[in-house]
């Protein structure tokens, strides 16, 4: 199989080449795109010689070019089409964030590609767009996060009519313990420190509101097109269940697995095949699965998510855009935790929605609920 990792070095990014680098045989890095950290970049194209390399900042591409004259480098929003468009890249694994991954998302649709994905944006803010054009061209949307890839395997060979309810599992994050008087003070430091899952800042931050959660239902919903109330939450802190599906016969069948993103990366890449992986799951220590329900009262960031989807049209694209901005805000110090929910509720509640037909729509709507995220 011969790969093309948008976002190689991000924290999926290395976990893709952490997988390839078992499986030599299997696949084969054919392409390497970075936003702009090309010193990582730089290592990872002298460890696996792509083919193809795209640095979407022009800046930096230059750099590069400097440094590897063997080397074409591409840039900007053309380089990423262009790799896409490549007949020998047969999968495309698409790990960078934001909207600028929906181009070339499209294009890989259209061309019937093997897509990976790890992108939020591709299914919360253009998720009837992108799983409507995906049933047209019969193209393969495979989940890389850990939760859908365990909804996926248990779905897989089901009758959909027979599903009664998708369960996301959920760790709760580092505040899971927290009262909502000691949620008022939270620091930057706190809500970086993740128990279970090493993920990059803006994941960690999602994690702590539990906004992570509210984007996964808002993907689970238009992936596997499932209606929102068919779709519930649980706190699971030890995140070893990943998810789990029940059937109207009350049989719930669950995904387990040692908490590693290694695992569902190299189901996504390797589908409908199994691949040896080492990471075993010992129920010796990992004796204790426990659940609990959600407190909304306290993560009233997964309520305003699913709410977004409930109100439909443009209201998840919106949110998500506008969460963004809020948690750089919360990053950069300037607004507090409690801050991203109460923000994004008084955002919400004066949005004008649109129909999201259109890539154009969809990347206005993205830009003007990061605007207003950043004025108030
Ligand atoms: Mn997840």
């Amino acid at each position: 199989m011969a790969v093309a990792i948008f976002g190689s070095t991000g924290s999926i990014g290395k976990s893709t080449l952490e997988v390839i680098r078992c499986h030599p045989d299997k696949f084969k890095v054919k392409a390497l795109i970075a936003k702009s950290n090309i010193n990582l970049l730089e290592r990872q194209i002298k460890e696996f010689n792509p083919e193809y390399v795209v640095v979407f900042d022009h800046e930096k591409s230059k750099e590069l070019q400097k440094r590897l004259s063997g080397h074409n480098i591409l840039s900007g929003i053309d380089g990423l089409l262009e790799v896409v468009q490549k007949p020998s890249i047969d999968t495309i694994v698409l790990a960078m964030t934001g909207t600028t991954a929906l181009e070339p998302a499209i294009e890989a649709i259209k061309l019937q590609k093997k897509i990976c994905i790890a992108n939020k944006e591709l299914l919360v803010s253009a998720g009837k767009l992108i799983t409507d054009l995906a049933k047209k061209y019969g193209t393969a949307l495979l989940p890389i996060d850990s939760e859908h890839s365990a909804l996926f395997q248990c779905l897989n060979g089901e009758r959909k009519k027979e599903v009664s309810k998708l369960i996301l599992t959920a760790s709760g994050g580092p505040f899971r313990t927290f009262t909502k008087q000691e949620l008022a003070n939270v620091s930057v430091k706190q809500a970086l420190e993740h128990p279970k899952w090493k993920m990059g800042p803006k994941n960690t931050i999602d994690s702590s509101t539990l906004m992570n959660k509210g984007l996964e239902v808002i993907e689970a919903h238009f992936l596997f097109d499932m209606p929102i109330d068919k779709i519930e939450v649980l706190v699971h802190p030890q995140s070893i269940v990943h998810s789990m599906v029940e059937f109207c016969d009350q049989t719930v069948m669950a995904n387990l697995s040692y908490p590693t993103m290694t695992i569902p990366i190299r189901y996504a890449l390797s589908y409908p095949e199994r691949l040896p992986s080492k990471e075993k799951l010992d129920f010796s220590k990992h004796s204790e699965l426990t659940f609990e329900p959600v407190d909304f009262d306290k993560f009233p960031c997964l309520f305003l998510a699913l709410d977004a989807v409930k109100k439909g049209m443009s209201y998840p694209c919106y949110l998500n855009a506008a969460n963004e901005i809020l948690v750089e805000r919360f990053l950069d110090g300037e607004i507090s935790w409690i801050d991203i929910a109460d923000k994004l509720k008084k955002l919400i509640a004066s949005h004008t929605p649109q129909n999201m037909l259109t890539l154009e729509s969809i990347l206005s709507v993205d830009l003007e609920a990061k605007k207003e995220a950043s004025k108030i």
